[in-house]
């Protein structure tokens, strides 16, 4: 193993040889992250943090479960791996698992990220309607804002500019809408679903595009990346209304809605609807191991069951799906049952939520204060009645005043629209309430203080 040269220093010789995701060159800001538990992270300095972000939305279930590793661990020592084109007793119990959270109907997929569950959706999605006989059908509608991962369709299908316009050209055949913003465009929640102006106009996109060619809608329950934008509460059933309209399936990408997040075990579970096909990754695992799942009704995964030579689906993937993993999966969702940490995602947040309302919404550049359970955005405004955008410099100087008193937190929007202007909360779901106190006391310091 490579020496770690002490007399350099971790951060010089990180700054060497690691190359970081998602941000600027500035090895200063980097956390060398050594020890973790609950919702706490230690750097290689001993310095400690509370992570209100989870990672990247992901530690669900909070660091340090002994017990995760360990259903690893014994998995590991049993039977490593062997692929998915047969089959283990570990696959197996964890999609009948995931089947019964969802209500029945589903088979499942595995892979080992979000991207890769939101790209094999897409495949699927396009072959589905070949074996139909429906060969025209292959456009995937989604909305400006949303993230649905770093490959060439899935980030094709992002709509958020600023992550793709270097990469560009992307996998064709991906249409964007405008999502749904009851911040910045209310609408009238008492409409019925298909009366919503934002489901309108994804109903005329798709007669415009001629319908016949459109095959599915992915989207968000709620749009996390993009800053925690809330729809109209009938939204994603309008939605579902108008895909099947016009003949086209409905992907629910749960990568950071699901398993908790929002209150419900899935994000799709607040808004009364059943999605045809359900991406789903990070909290799986609470991110203790990379593994990700696709999950298709049933009537869909039928037409891949023929015999004709490729009716079945040739999509492999060598990891997908790892033993230990699964095994990891299944001993976090039994967790999450345990210690109800859903119905405490949903406790918690809307406490939350309402702590930070009364505490910051008087604020001059608070606009809005938004979520469903451990889900949460700040918009932050240079002028309530305008809701103009507050200057980047003004959230960095909150990001990076929480981070210097120990309390990690995120931030998200769109440069290019002048949106980089919302801060959002995602802890582990068995934060304490201590540790939500210290992040509400921290963060509303830092904003008085702008
Ligand atoms: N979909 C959504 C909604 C996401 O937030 C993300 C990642 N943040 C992805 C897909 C992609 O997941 P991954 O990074 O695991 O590929």
């Amino acid at each position: 193993m490579a020496e770690i040269k002490e007399e350099k220093g971790l951060l010089k010789q990180d700054e060497e040889v690691v190359w970081h995701a998602m941000k600027p060159f500035s090895p200063n800001s980097t956390i060398i992250a050594e020890k973790a538990d609950g919702a706490w992270v230690t750097d290689h300095e001993g310095n400690r943090y509370l992570d209100a972000m989870a990672g990247l939305w992901c530690v669900n279930t909070g660091y340090g479960r002994k017990e995760l590793a360990e259903a690893a661990y014994e998995q590991l020592k049993e039977m490593a791996y062997f692929p998915l084109s047969q089959s283990h007793t570990p696959a197996i119990k964890l999609a009948e698992k995931l089947n019964e959270m969802l209500g029945g109907g589903y088979v499942f997929f595995f892979s080992n990220s979000g991207s890769e569950a939101n790209e094999t959706a897409f495949k699927i999605v396009r072959q589905y309607y070949k074996q139909k006989g429906e060969h025209e059908r292959y456009k995937i509608i989604s909305r400006y804002r949303g993230y649905h991962g770093n490959t060439m369709a899935t980030l094709a299908a992002t709509g958020q500019a600023q992550r793709k316009y270097k990469y560009e050209p992307l996998a064709p055949g991906f249409i964007h809408v405008a999502p749904p913003d009851m911040y910045r465009q209310p609408e009238d929640e008492a409409l019925a679903p298909t009366k919503l102006q934002s489901v309108q106009d994804i109903d005329k996109v798709m007669t415009w595009e001629l319908n016949e060619t459109v095959a599915a809608v992915i989207m968000e329950p709620i749009i996390t990346g993009g800053g925690v934008i809330m729809p109209p509460e009938n939204y994603m059933k309008g939605v579902k209304e108008v895909c099947e309209k016009h003949g086209a399936l409905l992907i629910s990408d749960e990568v950071i809605n699901g398993f908790g997040r929002t209150g419900e075990p899935f994000g799709f579970m607040n808004y009364e609807v059943s999605p045809d096909i359900i991406t789903m990754a990070k909290g799986i695992t609470s991110a203790y191991l990379p593994l990700s799942a696709t999950a298709v009704k049933k009537e869909i995964y039928d037409y891949f069951k023929g015999t004709a030579e490729y009716d079945y689906f040739r999509h492999v993937n060598t990891f997908g799906g790892n033993p230990a993993a699964c095994a990891l999966a299944l001993k976090n969702l039994e967790i999450m049952e345990d210690e109800k940490l859903y119905e405490r995602s949903k406790t918690a947040g809307e406490a939350l939520k309402r702590t930070l309302r009364q505490k910051l919404q008087h604020h001059s550049y608070v606009g809005d204060v938004r979520g469903k359970g451990l889900l949460i955005g700040i918009e932050l405004v240079e002028d309530k009645a305008t809701k103009e955008p507050l200057a980047v410099e003004y959230v960095n100087k909150i990001i990076s005043g929480c981070k210097d008193n120990g309390v990690l937190i995120g931030k998200n929007g769109a440069t290019v629209a002048g949106y980089n202007n919302i801060i959002t909360l995602a802890p582990p779901l068995n934060i304490t309430e201590s540790d939500i106190d210290l992040l509400v006391d921290t963060l509303t310091e830092q904003i008085n203080k702008l």
